[in-house]
């Protein structure tokens, strides 16, 4: 398969989170900022990187933007060049638009722009921090509509060593068990070692034991109550 294409524009904290991140993960990335100090810096972990403002469409044009498989606007700070960037991109047909908003007010107008996919760091981390704080039992979890998720939660104390079928997380708590992760010892390069591996589709019989972690789906409501009964 062809390696993804991505432009990431706006490198500070968070663009060049990302620009590392994509890159590391083999895709081909063109890193943007009108700063050079910042493209100089960046220069080093990602295929390609370019001093340009991104108000200027010419200067987007030459690289071929319209081209990308999808473009990052990690703008943060100054939100009038974030939409005429934007609008520069929408006007060159970009495949692809992941915009970051700062508030709720810049959220609104760049879907009123059209920008579908839009990302809020500031206030996704802080919702996730505040997460962990109440329900410790919550290592992560993917947010979906409706007030669904998919969580990977530690299994609460009084069901350890049960099974499934004991537990009854689907007629009880309205929860299904997607996989369990489980810590497996392992001798690798004559070293001892603990590595995490999914354990596949659970049965009935499937006992949880205390250092698991469990991947669950149900509503965020119902996955809570049942941490919160058990715990
Ligand atoms: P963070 O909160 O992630 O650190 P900032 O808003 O502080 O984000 O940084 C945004 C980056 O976007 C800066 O490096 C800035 O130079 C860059 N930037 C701002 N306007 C433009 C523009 N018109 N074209 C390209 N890069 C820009």
């Amino acid at each position: 398969m062809k390696n993804k294409q991505f432009a990431v524009i706006g490198l500070g904290q968070f663009g060049e989170a990302i620009a590392k991140s994509l890159s590391k993960k083999g895709a081909e990335v063109m890193a943007v900022d009108v700063n050079q100090e910042k493209v100089d810096y960046i220069s080093s972990y990602v295929s390609y990187a370019v001093t340009l403002n991104a108000t200027d469409k010419k200067a987007l044009t030459m690289q071929n933007i319209q081209d990308f498989d999808a473009i990052v606007i990690a703008i943060g700070e100054e939100f009038e060049q974030l939409l005429l960037c934007a609008v520069n991109l929408i006007e060159l047909k970009a495949k692809r638009i992941i915009a970051r908003a700062k508030g709720d007010a810049n959220k609104l107008i760049l879907e009123k722009l059209g920008i579908k996919e839009i990302f809020q760091p500031e206030s996704e981390v802080a919702a996730l921090v505040a997460e962990r704080l109440i329900y410790p039992g919550i290592v992560s979890y993917l947010k979906l509509p409706d007030g669904f998720s998919v969580s990977e939660i530690k299994p609460p104390k009084s069901i350890h060593g049960r099974t499934i079928e004991d537990i009854r997380l689907r007629d009880k708590y309205s929860i299904n068990l997607i996989t369990i992760k489980r810590g497996f010892t392992e001798l690798k390069d004559e070293e001892v070692k603990t590595e995490s591996h999914l354990t596949g589709v659970p049965h009935s019989s499937t006992v949880i034991e205390e250092h698991d972690n469990m991947l669950v789906f149900g509503r965020d409501t119902d996955i809570e109550k049942f941490i919160e009964i058990n715990s």
